[in-house]
């Protein structure tokens, strides 16, 4: 289960969400005003994906949908393992 929480985007100030996916084991920072995108590994700490703002948005909408998957696959796989 992913708990939300509201914060500032650390690229534009905007609210942005912190998605707190356990599960994965990560946390996702997501601004849809500028497209800021942060993925973090919470065991390692290291950076799973990073999306700095102002690229071409069809890529960026391709990029995050895959992303989107590859966490969803993460977590219905340790929810069946359980
Ligand atoms: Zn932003």
């Amino acid at each position: 289960m992913a708990l939300i929480e509201m914060i500032r985007c650390p690229n534009c100030g905007s609210h942005a969400e912190r998605h707190h996916l356990t599960l994965a084991g990560q946390v996702k920072i997501e601004c849809d005003v500028c497209d800021y995108l942060l993925i973090l590994d919470t065991q390692s700490g290291q950076v799973v994906e990073f999306q700095p703002p102002g690229n071409d948005a069809e890529y960026l909408h391709m990029r995050r949908k895959h992303l989107f998957i590859k966490i969803a696959d993460a977590i219905a796989h340790r929810e069946l393992v359980r």
